[in-house]
């Protein structure tokens, strides 16, 4: 019996899918590819054998059936997702039902597109005293949210925040993030469309310029709306790296007590 690999096709530039991704493709029998979003240019590394579908245009059971086929023929099947799968991947479905048939799968991981989109600003997106936690979300499309998830109740955190799946609301994204009363007209935020890809745009700017920074462009998809002060100017030095902290491979300049060494104090 073949087996399905899951495989992370990374944020779009051909050369940001991992070497075990890559492994992967150049092996398999059969592709299914997230057409809709995938670089086309990764199924160059498949083999001239290699037989092609384009999700975009199959039904979940569509999807399966061509999997079960394969696999039954002992062809190596790659089931290739944008981005990190297990973010919006649709993927879990697929495993379940794959579990049914009794089919093994795995997963191999890619470099999602919030990492891209971080790259192509040149930012950390967890600053000392600024923010340590990424809220990853979307708003509400074809997929609901969960109530208890609404960006707006997310937001009263005021940590750094990633939106998938919304750039064409850009006006109820700074709206809502507004009005939690833990962002401001004038907390930085960023589009980023098509991260990594030659066509990418970065826009940079605050929650109040959001929508007009949108207009001026045309971008309503295929982009990340990343918000939050570690895209401003202030924040802490880490401890890491500070001269008077020791850790298990260096000794601070200054007597640190070994309570604050721990590994947690990054
Ligand atoms: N699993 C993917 C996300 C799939 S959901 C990942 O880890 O990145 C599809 C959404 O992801 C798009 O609507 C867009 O918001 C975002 N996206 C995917 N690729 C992108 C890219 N290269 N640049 C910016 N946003 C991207």
């Amino acid at each position: 019996m073949g087996e399905v690999h899951f495989v992370g096709a990374g944020p779009g530039a051909v050369d940001l899918i991992t070497l075990r991704g890559k492994m992967l493709l150049e092996r398999a029998d059969v592709l299914i590819y997230t057409g809709s979003l995938v670089n086309p240019l990764l199924l160059d590394f498949t083999k001239e054998t290699c037989v092609t579908h384009n999700s975009a245009c199959l039904t979940l059971d569509e999807v399966i059936d061509r999997m079960a086929e394969a696999v039954s023929r002992d062809l190596e099947v790659v089931r290739l997702h944008t981005g990190d799968p297990s973010l919006y991947g649709a993927i879990r479905e697929q495993i379940d039902r794959l579990n049914r048939l009794g089919i093994a799968w795995d997963i191999c991981p890619g470099v999602s597109s919030f990492c891209a989109a971080a790259a192509a600003l040149g930012v950390e997106l967890t600053l000392p005293s600024v923010s340590q936690s990424v809220i990853i979300t979307r708003y509400q499309g074809h997929t609901g949210v969960p109530a208890s998830e609404s960006p707006a109740s997310l937001a009263v955190h005021g940590s750094t925040m990633v939106f998938f799946l919304s750039a064409s609301l850009l006006d109820t994204i700074a709206a809502d993030l507004i009005s939690s009363g833990s962002y401001s007209v004038d907390t930085p935020a960023a589009i980023v469309y098509k991260a990594s890809w030659a066509e990418q745009k970065v826009l940079r700017g605050t929650l109040g310029t959001l929508h007009e920074m949108a207009q001026s462009s045309g971008i309503t998809k295929t982009a990340l709306v990343l918000v939050g002060k570690v895209l401003g100017t202030e924040y802490a030095l880490s401890r890491l790296y500070a001269p008077d902290f020791s850790t298990a491979y260096r000794q601070g300049s200054a007597s640190v007590p070994k309570a604050d060494t721990k590994k947690e104090d990054l």
